[in-house]
């Protein structure tokens, strides 16, 4: 596919030196659901999956773009200097995010570039193909510049690219597993401090089998907003008994429960045990993967799923029958909602001896209950972004 990319890049930019090529993972969060804003710990891995760039610096400061992935578009041209986000919703306002990001950030970028992409991260799937556009960004000016740019700041600048000029206020996570992936290993991510430990996903005969209901549900954005509001508002309410909390991740699941009737509101109080048990249940899942135990760790996936639905209401009917097709197949050590909700993808831990079966269940079941056909996707856990030099 490499080839088909640098064919492309020839075709569409014409003849001169050879590009140079980067590549940046999708990612999947294994557990630590919706505990990225509330200051508590993470637990994605990046995967195999991601996207490709071919890129060569030019001698104006023309910023010309084409991804296969998007061919109706065309080439995109602008300049590296661009400041806003071009109309219209343009695939290209990812990579001019993360070129403005660098620039506000102090990194002089001296050229323009002509840069063609091609990724293999389904569209819409859940598995983070905007982080990894940026963080791929990220990872080419900081390879053809030579600026001085840690895979954490990247990580970082592209987030800020997804917040200020795509307008979603998502936390650290996804930029973060795409930029400091490592093969076979997920990443434990506090991220109040960013502090990170590699954890060896050692899935001796199992697979990470990534399932995508095909469904998203319209009020996946302000429920998310009602959310993060929600725990503010519990957050608030245990300062007046414990003041200076600085967040609901710095609790643990015993000092919770002694404080949580300071929340008036049950809905509230809700959301906020969600958050705490949440972080603990991923302290937890570190524990047992270092320890090797992936009947534990799926356990754990099972309760987060649970308290995903009963507690902090981000599942649906799709998503709740994708996890209770798999909890009933055997071979499967776990099985829960990842990504924000309201739809999107599971992710479970599938035996390989049980793989063909769990496949035909899924599909199978699936469609009856709901009509909806969903897609699977066997996937293992690669490196972070990188110059492809082979
Ligand atoms: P995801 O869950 O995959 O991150 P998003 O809606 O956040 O879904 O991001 C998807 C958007 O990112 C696409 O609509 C497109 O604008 C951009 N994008 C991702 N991958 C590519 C690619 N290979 N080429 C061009 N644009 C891409
Ligand atoms: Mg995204």
């Amino acid at each position: 596919m490499i080839q088909t990319l640098l064919d492309e890049f020839s075709r569409r930019f014409g003849p001169g030196d050879a590009p140079r090529r980067f590549f940046a993972p999708g990612r999947v969060n294994l557990i630590g659901e919706h505990t990225d804003y509330n200051g508590g710990h993470v637990f994605p891995c990046a995967l195999t999956l991601g996207t490709y760039c071919a890129a060569r610096v030019r001698a104006d400061r023309t910023l010309r773009l084409f991804s296969l992935n998007f061919p109706d578009a065309g080439v995109v041209e602008t300049t590296i200097d661009q400041a806003t986000p071009l109309p219209g919703g343009s695939w290209a306002n990812y990579v001019l995010g993360v070129v403005r990001a660098f620039t506000d950030a102090g990194h002089a970028l001296p050229a323009g570039l002509d840069m063609a992409f091609w990724g293999d991260i389904p569209a819409g799937s859940g598995l983070s193909s905007s982080a990894a556009l940026e963080v791929l960004v990220g990872t080419a000016l900081k390879g053809l510049f030579g600026l001085r740019v840690s895979g954490t700041e990247i990580a970082l600048l592209s987030q800020r690219a997804e917040n200020d000029f795509i307008g979603l206020s998502c936390g650290i996570m996804d930029q973060f597993a795409s930029a400091m992936g490592k093969r076979d290993h997920a990443i434990f991510l506090d991220t109040q401090t960013l502090e990170y430990q590699y954890a060896p996903l050692a899935l001796t005969g199992a697979h990470i089998v990534i399932v995508n209901s095909m469904c998203k549900h319209a009020l996946a954005g302000s429920a998310y907003n009602d959310r993060r509001a929600e725990c503010e508002r519990a957050l608030a309410a245990l300062r007046t008994v414990r003041p200076g909390l600085p967040s609901l991740g710095a609790l643990t699941p015993e000092e919770f429960d002694a404080l949580s009737g300071a929340i008036p509101d049950a809905v509230c109080r809700k959301r906020a045990r969600h958050a705490v048990y949440e972080n603990a249940r991923t302290l937890d899942a570190f524990d047992a993967l270092r320890r090797g135990d992936l009947a534990a760790f799926g356990q754990l996936m099972n309760a987060s799923h649970v308290s995903l639905r009963d507690d902090y209401a981000v599942s649906c009917g799709e998503v709740d029958a994708l996890v209770d097709i798999a909890w009933r197949c055997p071979g499967v050590l776990g099985a829960r909602i990842t990504g924000g909700g309201f739809g999107g993808c599971t992710v479970n831990i599938v035996s390989d001896a049980a793989a063909a079966q769990f496949t035909e269940t899924v599909r199978r079941e699936y469609a009856a209950r709901t009509g909806l056909d969903a897609q699977i996707y066997t996937v293992s856990a690669g490196d972070g972004a990188r110059e492809v030099l082979e």
